[in-house]
C-alpha cells in the first residue's frame, strides 16, 4: 500500500502538477491530495485504505451516489458490446430523447464528451447563426477552458486566482465582453454599446464555481428579453445543475415548465454535462431544431467528435437519468437541507460569521462578516471572503473523514446514496471543523 504522500510525489514527476484538473490538487488549501482508489455509494477510499463520506460527488455527477449497481450493470452490459464503434448508436437517441423528455425545448441534441465542449460548441453556434462576434459571459461563472470564456472565470481560475489565461489570444480575450453577475443593467448597457455585434450571452443556469448566487428574483428572465430585443442568443448552461437540483434542471425549478406561466422562459440553448453521463465522459448541447440544425452534416457550423456519444458513456447516462426519479431529488434536496442546516449551526455555535447560500440542492459556504451580513451575489464579493478559515475547516473535516470540495468556491455535492449514517457522520465532524475555522488566522 503507498500513502497519498507518496502518489502525488511520484505524479509530480510524471504530470503537470501531479492532476490532471488543477482543483484537484489542493493548490489553495495544502497538503497531499487524496489519491482515490476506490468509490462507492456515499464513500470515497483512498489509497492508503481511508474511507471518506464524500461530498465532491465526482464534481457532480454521482448524484446516485457512486457506483450504483444497476448503472455500473449498465456500462459492463455496453462494454461487452464493444468500447467505441464510432457510429450512430440506439443509445444515443434514447439518451436524446430522456434529456427531451425532461427538457422540452431540447428538441435537438447533441452528444460531446465535456462540459467544455458543449459551450465553445454553443458559442460556435450562436457566432454561425447570427453572423456576429462579441459573447457576453458574467465574472464568476465558469463554463468550461475553451478560450473565449476564461475571462475572470470561476472554478478553478477563481481558487488559482487567475483572471483568466495565458495562451488567449488578445483578438480572442477581446471578443468577450465580462459583466458582473446578476447586474441587468450592466447587461443592457453593453448591448446598448455593441447590441448589433453580440452574438450571445451565456450563463450559468444558476452559478455554482464561485461558491452558490442563487440567480437573482427575474434575472434570467430578463436576459432572455434582453438577448431577444437584440436578436442574440441565450445560453443557458446547466452543466453542473443540469439533471441535478431537479428533473428538468434549474431551469425547470424557475421556469415553471409551462409556457403560459409567469415565471417561464425559453433560452436558445443548453449546455448539459456532468450528471447527463453519469461519471463517464458525457455531455451535451441542445435547443431548437432550427438552431440546432445548423449544425454539420445538416449545417454550416461544424462540429465532431471520434468519441461523441461513446456507447459505454452513454449507458452509464441513460441509465443514471432513468433512476433519477422524484424520490431521488427529493432525497438530495432534504440531505441538503438537513446539513446545510447542520453547518450554519456549527459555525454559528462557534462564533465563525459565514453565510450559507442555496440553488436548489447545491449550497456553499461563504466566510467573512461581509458575507454574513450582506451575503454574496458578485464575484468581486466572494473573493474577498475570508477563504483561510475554509483552509482550516477543510481540513479538521478531512482528518475527520469527510472529503470537502479542496476550494471554498465550489459547492458541495450530495447524493442519493448520503443516508442517515453518513449525513450522522458528517454532522458529527462539524463542531470541531467549526471551532478551527474560528481560531484559523492568515
Ligand atoms: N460549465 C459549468 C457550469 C461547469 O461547472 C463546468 C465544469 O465544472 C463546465 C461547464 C465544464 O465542464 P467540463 O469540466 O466537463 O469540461
Amino acid at each position: 500500500m503507498t500513502t497519498n504522500h507518496e502518489a502525488f510525489a511520484r505524479a509530480r514527476a510524471a504530470i503537470p502538477g501531479g492532476v490532471n484538473s488543477p482543483v484537484r490538487a489542493y493548490g489553495s488549501v495544502g497538503g497531499d491530495p487524496r489519491f482515490l482508489a476506490g468509490a462507492r455509494g456515499a464513500y470515497v477510499t483512498d489509497v492508503a485504505g481511508r474511507e471518506y463520506v464524500d461530498l465532491v460527488c465526482s464534481w457532480g455527477p454521482a448524484l446516485l451516489g457512486h457506483a450504483q449497481p444497476d448503472v455500473v450493470a449498465a456500462v459492463q452490459e455496453a462494454a461487452a458490446r464493444g468500447l467505441s464503434f464510432g457510429a450512430p448508436t440506439v443509445g444515443e437517441v434514447e439518451l436524446a430523447e430522456e434529456i427531451r423528455r425532461r427538457v422540452p425545448l431540447a428538441e435537438r441534441v447533441r452528444l460531446v464528451s465535456t462540459g467544455t465542449e458543449a459551450t465553445m460548441t454553443a458559442i460556435r453556434l450562436a457566432r454561425g447563426v447570427t453572423g456576429r462576434d462579441l459573447v457576453v459571459k458574467f465574472s464568476g461563472c465558469y463554463h468550461g477552458h475553451g478560450d473565449a470564456l476564461l475571462a475572470d472565470a470561476g472554478s478553478g481560475v477563481a481558487t488559482l486566482a487567475l483572471p483568466g489565461s495565458a495562451g488567449v489570444t488578445e483578438a480572442t480575450a477581446a471578443e468577450t465582453i465580462v459583466v458582473p453577475y446578476g447586474d441587468l443593467s450592466a447587461v443592457e448597457d453593453a448591448f446598448t454599446r455593441y447590441g448589433s455585434q453580440i452574438a450571445a450571452v451565456i450563463t450559468e443556469a444558476a452559478p455554482a464555481n464561485m461558491g452558490v448566487v442563487r440567480p437573482p428574483e427575474g434575472f434570467n428572465q430578463g436576459l432572455r428579453r434582453v438577448t431577444a430585443e437584440h436578436g442574440a442568443l441565450l445560453i443557458l448552461d446547466e452543466v453542473l445543475t443540469g439533471f441535478r437540483v431537479g428533473p428538468s434542471g434549474w431551469w425547470g425549478l424557475e421556469s415553471g415548465l409551462d409556457p403560459a406561466g409567469d415565471d417561464y422562459y425559453a433560452p436558445d440553448l443548453f449546455t448539459f454535462g456532468k450528471v447527463v453521463g453519469g461519471g463517464m465522459p458525457v455531455a451535451a448541447l441542445a435547443g431548437s431544431a432550427e438552431v440546432m440544425d445548423q449544425l454539420a452534416p445538416l449545417g454550416p457550423v461544424y462540429q465532431a467528435g471520434t468519441l461523441s456519444g461513446n456507447p459505454v458513456a452513454v449507458a452509464a447516462g441513460l441509465a443514471t437519468l432513468r433512476l433519477a426519479d422524484d424520490a431521488v431529488y427529493a432525497h438530495v434536496d432534504a440531505a441538503a437541507a438537513r446539513l446545510s442546516a447542520a453547518v450554519h449551526r456549527a459555525l454559528d455555535d462557534a462564533g465563525v460569521p459565514h453565510v450559507v447560500q442555496h440553488a436548489g440542492s447545491l449550497f456553499s459556504v461563504f466566510f467573512g462578516e461581509l458575507a454574513a451580513r450582506f451575503s454574496v451575489t458578485t464575484y468581486a464579493q466572494a473573493k474577498t471572503q475570508d477563504a483561510f478559515r475554509y483552509t482550516a475547516f477543510f481540513h479538521a473535516m478531512l482528518d475527520a473523514g469527510v472529503n470537502l470540495p479542496p476550494s471554498v468556491f465550489e459547492a458541495w455535492f450530495l447524493s442519493a446514496a448520503h443516508d442517515d449514517v453518513a449525513l450522522g457522520r458528517i454532522e458529527a465532524a462539524l463542531p470541531a471543523a467549526a471551532r478551527a475555522a474560528a481560531e484559523a488566522t492568515t
